[in-house]
This record gives C-alpha cells, sequence and structure tokens, in this order.
C-alpha cells in the first residue's frame, strides 16, 4: 500500500489525496464485511478483482452517457477519481426479492417484485444504515428535491444498463446498491463502485450465487466467482496470493 496518508478508510476501500486539486485515490481493500461489519474477513485477491470489475462496468456506464467519478484505474489496486461531496444516502435498486427485503416485508428469496423497488438508506454505521424516504432526504437537507429528482433518473438507466451487461454474461441482476456524489459546481453524479461486492449476481438458469452472499451466507468460492466474473467480462485480472 503507498505511504500515503489516508484522508478516509471504509470498510472496503481507503480514500487518498489525488495527485491533483479536485481529484482522489481509491484503493480497494481485501477485506470483507457483513451485516453492519459483524462478520469479517479477509479475501485475499477480492480487492483486485473488484478494481478491475468496476473499472470495467464504470467505463462501460460512461459510454452509455452515464456521468461517474472514475477517471482511471492506475494500478491493481487503485483508481483515479474525482473529488465529490458524497451525498449521505445509499440507493438500493431491486429487480427481484433477495436479502433484507425479505424478512422486512414477508417475501422468498427469489419472488420476482410487482415493479423494481428503489429503496434509500442513510449512510451511517453507526445507526445501522436505516432504511429512510425521500421526505427524510429532503427534510434533513441530505440531497435537494431537484438532487433527488437527478438520483432517481441516473438510477433507472443504469438498472437497465447494468441488467443488459450482466444478461449478456448469462448473470441475473437481483438487486445492487449505488451512492452518489456533488462535483464543485453542484452536478450530482454516480461515485463509489459496481462490483460483485455490492451487487446480487445469479447464474441464468441455476440461480447460483456469485457475489459477496458467497461471504455473507459461508458458501465459499467467493474469489472464484467473482474471477469467473471478470472472465465472463473479458478482463484479465493478475491472481494474488
Ligand atoms: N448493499 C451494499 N452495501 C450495504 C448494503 C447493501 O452494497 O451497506 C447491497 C447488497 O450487496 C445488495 C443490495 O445492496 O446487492 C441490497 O442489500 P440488502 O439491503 O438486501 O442488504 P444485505 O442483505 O446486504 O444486508
Amino acid at each position: 500500500m503507498s505511504a500515503r496518508e489516508p484522508l478516509y478508510e471504509g470498510k472496503a476501500k481507503i480514500i487518498f489525496k489525488g495527485p491533483e486539486d479536485g481529484t482522489l485515490i481509491q484503493y480497494f481493500k481485501d477485506d470483507a464485511t457483513a451485516f453492519n461489519a459483524q462478520k469479517k474477513d479477509v479475501i485475499t485477491g477480492k480487492g483486485v478483482l473488484n478494481n478491475h470489475i468496476s473499472e470495467h462496468i464504470m467505463l462501460r456506464l460512461a459510454n452509455a452517457g452515464i456521468t461517474t467519478h472514475f477517471i482511471e484505474r492506475m494500478n491493481d489496486r487503485e483508481q483515479l477519481i474525482r473529488a465529490l461531496e458524497i451525498i449521505p444516502v445509499e440507493v438500493v435498486v431491486r429487480n427481484v426479492a433477495a436479502g433484507s427485503v425479505c424478512p422486512r416485508l414477508g417475501l422468498t428469496e427469489g419472488e420476482p417484485l410487482p415493479s423494481t423497488l428503489i429503496e434509500f438508506c442513510l449512510k451511517d454505521d453507526a445507526l445501522g444504515d436505516p432504511i429512510i424516504a425521500r421526505e427524510h432526504i429532503l427534510a434533513f437537507g441530505w440531497a435537494s428535491a431537484a438532487e433527488f429528482d437527478v438520483i432517481v433518473e441516473q438510477t433507472n438507466r443504469i438498472n437497465a444498463l447494468l441488467a443488459d451487461i450482466f444478461a449478456a454474461i448469462d448473470l441475473r441482476l437481483i438487486d445492487f446498491k449505488l451512492e452518489f456524489g456533488r462535483l464543485p459546481d453542484g452536478t450530482v453524479i454516480l461515485a463509489d463502485e459496481i462490483s460483485p461486492d455490492n451487487c446480487r449476481l445469479w447464474q441464468v438458469g441455476t440461480d447460483e450465487k456469485m457475489d459477496k452472499d458467497r461471504f455473507r451466507r459461508d458458501l465459499g468460492g467467493l474469489t472464484e466467482a467473482y474471477q469467473e466474473i471478470a472472465r465472463r467480462l473479458g478482463l484479465e485480472v493478475p491472481q494474488q496470493g
């Protein structure tokens, strides 16, 4: 890891100062956490795989007209990104029922939803990322009404694009999480990462889990699943460890 002073360390990534004003470096760790960090482990090679997979997805989204914070991948662990003021809201998109929505609404995993759901959670680990409504976002000023509309519009476009990208490699996009932030001029753009750490991806035909649920549910074979996704996307990712 670089000797630079971290500006922020999260559960799976570290943010360092970038080489120029308005830039940051996003470093992908091998740490895996689940259930609000009550379950933790180190999975050798996960960070490198997510760095490469997220680079690929962000570039595909950019090609399709989505503005993102991604500038370039610097090496196997780090990306150069645009500095943003992060909006403290996690945007969860659900195409099929899985994970926390099942006990919350009495749904069965794998059940189709009547329509795609967009949910919002406050990005606050100490509070366990509670689910919130548009009203909370506006009332507490986490985003303006105009920003909220941009987030929802971009999220719907991203969902359609990601569903196609993954369908082309025989994966069903079950659900995923996005984060957004503001550029200094106020433009709201896509931040964070898009990888099997924050998407649920099931093999077409068998519904085999090809995502972080392999860790959350002690299924094993997480790096093998992430490597398989990278291979299907046509990426060459050096193996670690
Ligand atoms: N997710 C995430 N970070 C979080 C919470 C959820 O990336 O802090 C992703 C998760 O990988 C899944 C989707 O958002 O693809 C929905 O997650 P859910 O609310 O079901 O929570 P989980 O089951 O992960 O606790």
